[in-house]
């Protein structure tokens, strides 16, 4: 607790958590009752509902983010020996599924405006390795499908979306989801639609990927104890389906309320020196995973919220080619200077459907303040 007793947290599952226990707890009941934990109704369900909701035909239900990006890619006929190309600031997940595929991560730099994928730099990333795109739509804004479709077409390379953090996200009117060969959803406890654990989905509007999926997430088994290919262990749980299906029904409401919560802080920021906002295009619908501004000196910005009771969060500290995992990748400092310029500046504000609007006023109030040189408010 803080002198005045305020404090903002960076998300707040508990507020979620407490709006649906009843709900929740029917799920839980009804499960155990049956005592039939995998591949089960509430799976079927779920699938069909989330498949709809992003306006795709199929989806399969997995067992994390990470596994649908690698699902999603081996689906949309990513092999081993191949190039994948992905934006060089996401989530590490985003490369190390194109690596669990036996593929190499091709990493391309971002728009400064809107800390997306530049399509400009796609024409000299193509190899006649590559197999495949992978746009992330972060932060929930998506990413240019129009320009980035053009050129994958014209090389014949498959679009693969990583939707992990846009689920009710679109592109000019177009569903995040339903616009790439094959698409990732992570629903991660954080997420916009988040499982009591972790889970995922791969949703398409092809009938072969949906059941390459279908096959891969469950040891390759097409009729029981016969075994097409080498799968994997990649289920979905039927209890975490269960909650996933009462969630779904708020996620366009939760979804709402982050736009508004996003409009508030525009509003608030706009008159405060030294924060800039990343921006929103006008032809998306943004679902405002994380709403991010650049200030100068984050770090001490971020200390003094801290000290002030306001968390934030950072995404990402460093670009993918400066993890020591990918060194092996054979990039260095200068490579990629737009998102190498935003990584020290960027900072992720509280973000969550429940954040009130004295939340948000504190939060700004802390910010301007912390900018301003951090003096006590
Ligand atoms: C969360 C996330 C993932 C991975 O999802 P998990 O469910 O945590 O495995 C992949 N890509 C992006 C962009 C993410 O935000």
């Amino acid at each position: 607790m803080t002198a005045n007793g305020i404090n903002v947290p960076f998300v707040d599952l508990r507020a979620q958590a407490s709006e649906l226990n009843d709900e929740l707890n029917a799920v839980f009941e009804s499960v155990l009752l049956r005592a039939a934990y995998t591949m089960g109704p509430e799976l079927a369900e779920f699938e069909a509902a989330f498949a709809d909701f992003c306006g795709a035909g199929f989806c399969s239900g997995v067992s994390s983010g990470t596994d649908a990006v690698r699902l999603a890619l081996q689906a949309a006929g990513v092999r081993p020996g191949d190039e994948v190309i992905v934006p060089v600031n996401t989530f590490m997940a985003s490369a190390e599924a194109v690596s669990h595929c036996g593929a190499t991560p091709v990493l391309v730099d971002c728009l400064s405006e809107t800390a997306n994928l530049d399509p400009r730099l796609l024409a000299e990333a193509i190899t006649p390795r590559t197999s495949a795109i992978l746009p992330v739509h972060l932060f929930g804004q998506p990413a240019d499908m129009e320009s980035i479709g053009r050129i994958a077409s014209d090389r014949g390379l498959a679009v693969v979306e990583d939707a992990c953090q846009a689920h009710g996200a679109a592109f000019r009117g177009r569903p995040c989801g339903s616009m790439g060969a094959t698409a990732a959803f992570s629903f991660y406890p954080g997420k916009n639609l988040g499982a009591l654990g972790d889970g995922g989905a791969v949703v398409t509007s092809s009938a072969d990927a949906d059941h390459t999926v279908r096959l891969l997430r469950n040891h390759g088994e097409e009729a029981k104890s016969v075994h097409e290919v080498v799968g994997y262990c990649n289920r979905l749980h039927n209890l975490q389906a269960g909650f996933l299906l009462v969630k779904l029904t708020h996620l366009t409401e939760w979804n709402n309320a982050r736009n508004v919560a996003a409009r508030r802080y525009d509003e608030l920021l706009a008159s405060v020196d030294g924060v800039t906002p990343l921006e929103t295009r006008d032809d998306v619908r943004h679902v405002y995973h994380l709403y991010v501004v650049q200030v100068d000196d984050r770090d001490a910005v971020r200390e003094r919220l801290g000290d002030g009771g306001v968390q934030t969060g950072i995404h990402y500290p460093a670009p993918l080619h400066l993890q020591p995992a990918y060194k092996s990748l054979g990039y260095g400092p200068g490579d990629f200077p737009v998102a190498e310029a935003l990584a020290p500046r960027i900072l992720s504000l509280p973000m969550f459907p429940q954040i009130t609007a004295p939340q948000q006023e504190y939060v700004v109030e802390r910010l301007a303040a912390a900018v301003a040189g951090g003096a006590a408010a």
